[in-house]
């Protein structure tokens, strides 16, 4: 029996299109891939939730071609991506969230080693 993955946990908005997405960890392959957020019957990957909570992928191959177990059909969020004005790269994973504030300290001009200016 398909199963259906949790509505919301793990749902994220594509930074290109602003769909829901989902990472997911590509099987064998460890590369991550953004999946639409809903199953789809048109999908031709399986993905599945691992205890963890992380979500894996695997593509559905001809001898394996239904969701197994936990698994349920999903599509490729490359294939479907509406943004990015036809660039056909794919989004890049979510970067880290906290851009690190850099601290603009800059040296004070004055009081340089080597340029006594003192009367
Ligand atoms: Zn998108």
């Amino acid at each position: 029996m398909p199963t259906t993955p949790h509505p919301t946990r793990g749902v994220t908005p594509c930074t290109r299109c602003g769909a829901q997405i989902r990472w997911a960890t590509v099987v064998g392959t460890g590369q991550r891939m953004p999946l639409n957020a809903l199953p789809s019957p048109m999908g031709g990957y399986a993905a599945y939730t691992a205890g963890s909570g992380g979500l894996y992928v695997r593509e559905l191959t001809r001898d394996r071609a239904e969701p197994e177990y936990l698994e349920w059909k999903a599509v490729s969020h490359f294939s479907s991506c509406t943004g990015g004005s036809g660039q056909q790269t794919a989004a890049p994973p979510p970067r880290s969230r906290s851009a690190r504030r850099r601290p603009s300290v800059q040296p004070p001009l004055w009081g340089q080693p080597g340029v006594p200016r003192q009367r």
